[in-house]
């Protein structure tokens, strides 16, 4: 039996262990994949306070060895589902199960990404997926941006105020984002438009120097970039824990701030819940108070 047990070990999930852990609580950390969560993914951040530069996997590692120093359990399972017992949760997992007093969930979410050849390749060196985070390695510079909703042109109006040049690629013939951001973007004299292309593939010799987009008749052109910021939307995978956990109409948990769902004793945290600003700080605060809510709720069951 476990005090709390979590699920992703993102900056969400570690953060949360970290606080449960030190308030005096068991904490098992249950994670599929990447232990660090998507910030492994990216070679440099820069806006995590107290640090002027640093890796997301050396910030990664630097959080495992805080939590596991503090006494955490982490084991490379992926969960499938949650059982309410009513004083207890089982958490089930391909490999077996875990009962637990309260259980967080910081599953996080999956950047869509474009499919195209050489993607995977300039991933985190090339081919980002956050303006805020990433914007300023490319002042000065050309970038692409793939998408038409609000969250690409929110990124294109970000880059537009540094990057040299920016242009928006658009696979429909129109774009799906408000006209407020695009009024802004008009007037800036640095954006270009592309619309009913998709991209084809990622092409350069060490780093990225160009993406090579298709119009719906097949004809593909070259877009010289120094950057490519991929804003086609997020997944999360939130289904299978709907029965405990309302949804709202985008798959997100339907929670606010104080990270409660409505079976009690079961709290979300970072990227997976319905919030405006998904980064590694907010994922971090909502990691806190998910668990200090958990650790509320054990000590007073
Ligand atoms: C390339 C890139 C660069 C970025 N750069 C920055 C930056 O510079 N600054 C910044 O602030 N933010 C940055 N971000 C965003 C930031 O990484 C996220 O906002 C943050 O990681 C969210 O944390 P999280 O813990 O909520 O979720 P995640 O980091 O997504 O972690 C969730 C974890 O849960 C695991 N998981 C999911 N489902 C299950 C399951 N069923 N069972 C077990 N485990 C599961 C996943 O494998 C994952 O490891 C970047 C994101 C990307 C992709």
């Amino acid at each position: 039996m476990h005090d709390i047990i979590i699920i992703g070990a993102g900056p969400a999930g570690l953060t949360a262990a970290l606080y449960a852990l030190r308030a005096g609580k068991t904490a098992l950390i249950l994670e599929k994949s990447n232990f660090g969560g998507q910030m492994t993914y990216s070679p440099k951040i820069e806006n995590f306070p107290g640090t002027a530069q640093i890796s997301g996997n050396e910030l990664a590692e630097q959080l495992i060895d805080q939590v596991i120093s503090h006494g955490a359990d982490i084991e490379p399972e992926e969960v499938t589902g949650i059982e309410d017992l009513g004083g207890t949760k089982k958490v089930i997992t391909t490999s077996g199960s875990h009962e637990g007093k309260a259980v967080i969930i910081a599953a996080g979410v999956k950047h869509r990404l474009t499919e195209a050849e050489g993607e995977e390749k300039f991933l985190g060196e090339g081919i980002s997926f956050c303006a805020v985070c990433d914007g300023d390695f490319y002042s000065g510079k050309e970038v692409a941006v793939i998408g038409g909703g609000n969250s690409a042109l929110q990124e294109a109006v970000l880059l537009s105020e540094k990057c040299k040049k920016v242009t928006l690629v658009q696979n429909l013939p129109y774009f799906t984002g408000e006209k407020r951001l695009l009024d802004v973007l008009r007037e800036r004299k640095n954006v270009e438009y592309i619309t009913g292309s998709t991209v084809r593939r990622f092409e350069g010799e060490g780093k990225l120097s160009s993406v090579v987009i298709a119009d719906e008749s097949g004809s593909e052109t070259a877009l010289s970039v120094d950057g490519v910021f991929v804003a086609i939307g997020l997944i999360p995978s939130n289904e299978i824990f709907a029965s405990v956990c309302g949804l709202d109409d985008r798959g997100y948990f339907d929670s606010g701030e104080d990270c409660k769902t409505k079976t009690s004793g079961i709290f979300v945290a970072g990227d997976c819940r319905r919030k405006s600003i998904r980064q590694i700080t907010t994922a971090c605060a909502d990691g806190s108070v998910a668990a200090l809510a958990a650790c509320n709720f054990i000590d007073l069951s």
